[in-house]
């Protein structure tokens, strides 16, 4: 394909998503625009990246800290006003080049992780929003907290000053996730958090209708990855 008719594709992509955001904000009684779209770019790079951008989407998500260094700190200077959020875990170790480089991250998960970006954010004086990651399925191999941790976690986090906005989830593949996005919605209403990220390409109207305020959309947005990159 040439730079042109990629340019169209992304597009025409993105406005699809857009179209199905409104659809399920509207089916759900909610504000137009409630909704955050954020496009996962993992694996994508900048020429893959660009043509959203020239559509108009500002808000993007990266899985891993080193990645994300290489490729936005040039796409960012090129186009102001991006904000990038980081969806997948975080090794403690990591926290000072993620509260650096990303505006939020929506997976907190653990006291040692709330211990390292407290540290991070007095260092390098950024506040970047904090999603607690709910293990919402419990499951042995995903990141998250377990549900019954989320309350001191969540107490701890407040007590260290971090900017906790919401609860993130990634609820158990190829299962119906409605129950899910159910059980996250009622555990951020529980613990007075206004944030749900929740819901991916395959779901994302079902998280809306269940309360979505958050949802992170890759393959429908760019096609599909290689799965060894994931
Ligand atoms: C990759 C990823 C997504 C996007 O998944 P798609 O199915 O490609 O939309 C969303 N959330 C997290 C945490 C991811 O790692």
């Amino acid at each position: 394909m040439n730079g042109d008719s990629d340019e169209m594709a992304a597009a025409e992509r993105l406005t699809a998503v857009r179209d199905g955001i409104a659809r399920a904000e509207q089916v759900a009684r909610r504000p137009a625009g409630s909704v955050e779209l954020i496009a996962i770019s993992k694996t994508h790079d900048a020429e893959a990246i660009a043509p959203l951008i020239a559509a108009g989407q500002r808000v993007f998500g990266e899985n891993r800290v080193q990645e994300a260094q290489a490729k936005w700190p040039a796409l960012r200077a090129a186009h102001p006003g991006i904000a990038l959020h980081l969806v997948g875990q975080l090794q403690s170790n990591k926290a000072e080049d993620a509260v650096a480089l990303f505006d939020a991250i929506h997976s907190l998960d653990r006291s040692s992780l709330v211990e390292a970006l407290a540290k991070a954010m007095a260092k390098i004086g950024r506040r970047p929003d904090c999603f607690i990651q709910v293990n919402i399925g419990a499951e042995d191999q995903k990141g998250g907290c377990a549900i019954a941790d989320l309350p001191a976690l969540l107490a701890q986090a407040r007590d260290a000053g971090l900017p906790v906005v919401g609860l993130m989830c990634v609820p158990p593949a190829d299962v119906e996730p409605a129950p899910y996005f159910a059980l996250l919605d009622k555990l951020a209403r529980d613990h007075g958090l206004p944030g749900r990220s929740m819901g991916m390409s395959g779901d994302y109207e079902t998280a809306i209708m269940l309360g979505a305020t958050h949802v992170r959309v890759g393959t429908a947005l760019f096609g599909a990855r290689p799965r060894a990159m994931e």
